[in-house]
């Protein structure tokens, strides 16, 4: 899979990731990492906490997106 922002830039990379939100897949440059407990949509946590933060794999549009809810 080749990542969908470079390609809307001309260039072609190799995507190292998938947005796990709409699902397109993003090099090195344009995935967004971040590890947090919770979905700020509020998501309903199960009673047991998983014991690790869970790394989202985001692209900029989701990112911004969740950021802003
Ligand atoms: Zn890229
Ligand atoms: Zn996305």
């Amino acid at each position: 899979m080749k990542c969908y922002i470079c390609n809307e830039e001309g260039k072609d990379s190799d995507a190292v990731a998938i947005c796990i939100v709409c699902g397109m897949g993003l090099c090195s440059k344009h995935v967004i990492r971040e590890e947090t407990e919770v979905w700020t949509g509020g998501y309903p946590l199960p009673e047991e906490k998983v014991e690790h933060t869970l790394p989202r794999i985001l692209c900029k549009y989701c990112y911004n997106v969740v950021k802003k809810s």
